[in-house]
């Protein structure tokens, strides 16, 4: 079933046969939860990560997993890169109820939830950019 009617794992270059809900193959891939959404069927995986004081958990499709950072292994990195710090995969429905009450210390951070391509602390000049064009734009006028 998975993605698109996909029979190989969606790990560039690999080409392992998948099964089930799977959009990865044996070695590929991490526990997680199967979904069906429409006629495709992905395996949702939940990570663990903290953040400054703030902590949660963040969801990704085995799918995007596979095609966009060749594995796990990938995107727990592209995670440190964004500034998470002791990320970790959960492979339990409980490590996923666990971690979604932070420790002492720590609160659930509003990035909780589906990954995203940018976090608010990655978000760098572009405003102080587009407020000089504002700006500008005035005097023009
Ligand atoms: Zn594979």
């Amino acid at each position: 079933m998975a993605i698109d009617g996909n029979t190989t794992c969606a790990v560039p270059g690999c080409g392992a046969l998948i099964s089930g809900p799977n959009n990865l193959c044996n070695e590929h891939r991490l526990p997680g939860m199967g979904v069906r959404v429409g006629g495709s069927t992905m395996v949702i995986t939940a990570w663990y990560a903290e953040h400054g004081d703030e902590a949660g958990v963040i969801l990704l499709n085995d799918w995007a997993m596979g095609a966009h950072f060749g594995g796990g292994a990938g995107f727990e990195g592209n995670l440190r890169e964004q500034g998470f710090v002791n990320v970790g995969n959960l492979a339990t429905p409980e490590e996923v109820e666990a971690a979604k009450k932070p420790g002492r210390g720590k609160k659930v951070g509003d990035w909780a939830g589906p990954w995203k391509t940018q976090y608010p602390w990655e978000i760098g000049s572009p405003i102080s950019v587009d407020q000089e064009e504002i700006s500008s734009e005035k005097d023009n006028a």
